[in-house]
């Protein structure tokens, strides 16, 4: 299948027609349990949180376009982070980016400390993180590139190639470039992870996650986990993500063409301090951002001038920016990081890092791009 384009891998691997009745769409196989005809014997399925033909179906179409040879597909980002957890043994040493989703940071601060060591390390300074590696050689290096909320890029090949060099694994949760923009597999990474609530869907109706893998080894590791604890994705869910994948493409190359607009725009307002945006020649990782990544996504940061009070009269007065959590949709949505999906880093954390009150994350959708200007310019106009 690795032949084939991306744009033909969404719309065909996994989505061949039912070959009992030539349905051209998958059917949802909504059960629970199969009959087997004789105690043991069955058709590769016995229990739908251990398989299920529609989900087997995604994540055919998720390891192809991920370059990756295994995929599982999970009930959501989160539960696939849990089982890489649960796979390591205890004690195990784990390095995390220092900039990470919000309930990343939740499930490795306050849920798996009792389990594993963690630390919380700049992943953009190269230097320092192989001197860090070296010395104290960790099972794990865990990155978000580009991070949420700041954008921050790390350097996927280095960070794999150090890790190598200790028999750590690395990990790169890919959520915010999709598998269209970015396969960090093809850069040395063992393990990719992705919200497929986000961009893999598109359409805010899914929480779901998935984790692609080369290794058989690493996979049958954590298949083992997934059907032992047991977060498996529904046959709908399932189904619902092989519909949205279909258009993962055009939908990317719309998010990407309105969010380079949309910066560009900002980065002249008179009302915003700074924009932070991977396709902007002022990002200050650009060209490591050129390397390793097709394009520059749907997700832009920005500094507007002044406090909370000035973010919340925007906030209040954007109306096509839908204000809510999560990203990745076809709508526009806008986040006040602070308050609401980081609320869980401590204040100091936070600001240590660069999330500010004054700081504004949107999710480009794919609407037409002047009426989204239009209606940041009617936020802008409060302010
Ligand atoms: C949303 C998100 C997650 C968590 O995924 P869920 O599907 O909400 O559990 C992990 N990483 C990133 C970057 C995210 O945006």
């Amino acid at each position: 299948m690795k032949e084939m384009k991306f744009e033909t891998k969404v719309i065909h691997v996994g989505g061949e027609p039912d070959p009992t009745t030539g349905a051209i769409m998958p059917p949802i196989y909504q059960t629970s349990t199969y009959v087997q005809s004789s105690p043991g014997e069955h058709k590769g399925y016995e229990y739908t949180r251990s398989h299920n033909p529609t989900r087997t179906r995604l994540e055919e179409c998720l390891a192809s376009i991920e370059n990756a040879n295994h995929c599982l597909v999970t009930a959501s980002g989160l539960s696939a982070s849990t089982l890489i957890m649960h796979m390591l043994p205890k004690g195990s040493k784990i390095f995390c980016g220092d900039d990470v989703y919000g309930g990343t940071y939740r499930l490795f601060s306050k849920v798996f400390p009792d389990i594993h060591h963690y630390q919380f390390v700049d992943t953009t300074n190269l230097k320092k993180l192989e001197e860090k590696v070296m010395a104290e050689k960790p099972a794990l290096i865990w990155i978000e590139t580009p991070t949420n909320p700041l954008l921050k890029i790390s350097d996927i090949s280095a960070i794999a190639a150090m890790a190598k060099k200790v028999g750590a694994l690395t990990v790169v949760d890919n959520t915010f470039m999709s598998p269209f923009f970015q396969n960090p597999l093809d850069h040395g990474a063992d393990i990719v992870l992705h919200s497929m609530t986000k961009f893999i869907n598109g359409h805010s109706d899914v929480v779901g996650g998935a984790m692609m893998m080369n290794s058989k080894d690493l996979r049958d590791k954590l298949f083992f986990y997934q059907n032992a604890i047991g977060p498996a994705a529904s046959p709908f869910d399932s189904w619902l993500v092989l519909r949205g994948i279909k258009t993962l493409a055009i939908r990317m190359k719309a998010h990407e063409q309105n969010a380079m607009k949309v910066a560009a725009f900002l980065e002249k307002h008179p009302k915003v301090e700074i924009v932070v945006y991977p396709g902007l020649k002022s990002h200050p990782q650009y060209e490591l951002g050129k390397k390793q990544m097709k394009g520059s996504g749907g997700m832009i940061t920005f500094f507007i001038k002044g406090g909370l009070a000035e973010s919340r009269r925007f906030l209040e007065n954007v109306k096509l920016f839908a204000l809510a959590e999560s990203l990745g949709g076809v709508e526009s949505l806008v986040d006040h990081p602070a308050i609401m999906t980081h609320a869980s880093i401590p204040k100091n954390v936070r600001e240590e890092l660069g999330i500010f009150d004054n700081l504004v994350r949107l999710s480009v959708g794919i609407e037409d791009c002047d009426d989204l200007i239009a209606d940041l310019e009617k936020g802008f106009a409060k302010v």
